[in-house]
């Protein structure tokens, strides 16, 4: 995964209240640390590890995405994705949570089933608009809302912004990471 992917992790880490450290360099040292992971399957790793554990450290994630891979292995036909990736967009948090939380009560009420294979593989290799692949947008303070780094756009009334992050906010990252590089 990419950096501004690495950043879509910790937004979604952040939000369910798991990270005991976020600063500014915490996107860079988990980017260091797993970027060689697929981004979807990090996601995933991150959604199974919410529901049980109190903390998440970046050796769980290694860990959860190595267990999800040699499970995954021997349930599924297909690219390594499970039944249990939400059926949203990661890039889109506010949706995939949103999924997330929609698949826990329906497995809950026991409605939950396999998706077929056609409807997994869809997913895979689909393009990014290219917002999106903006470097690192949660890696700077929103200029418009004042977000903090890390943290996912916010609205003026105080809700997360289901858009994504803020035009200015992607901009400011992609011009700080041409300055850089
Ligand atoms: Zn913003």
């Amino acid at each position: 995964m990419n950096l501004d992917q690495t950043a879509d992790l910790l937004e979604l880490l952040s939000a369910a209240n798991v990270l005991n450290r976020l600063d500014d360099r915490t996107p860079d040292v988990w980017h260091a640390a797993l970027g060689d992971l697929p981004y979807r399957d990090c996601m995933a790793a991150a959604a199974d590890l919410i529901r049980t554990q109190q903390w998440v450290k970046i050796s769980d994630i290694r860990n959860a995405v190595r267990e999800r891979r040699a499970a995954a292995a021997s349930d599924f036909v297909g690219p390594g994705l499970s039944a249990e990736v939400p059926d949203a967009d990661p890039d889109d948090v506010p949706a995939y949570l949103a999924a997330l939380r929609g698949q826990r009560v329906r497995a809950a009420s026991g409605l939950e089933q396999p998706r077929p294979v056609a409807a997994l593989v869809s997913g895979v290799g689909r393009s990014i608009p290219a917002e999106r692949r903006a470097p690192g947008a949660m890696s700077v303070v929103c200029p418009r809302c004042q977000t903090p780094i890390g943290k996912g756009c916010r609205l003026p009334s105080g809700r997360p912004r289901t858009a994504g992050p803020h035009r200015e906010r992607a901009q400011a990252a992609r011009q700080r990471w041409e300055a850089a590089s």
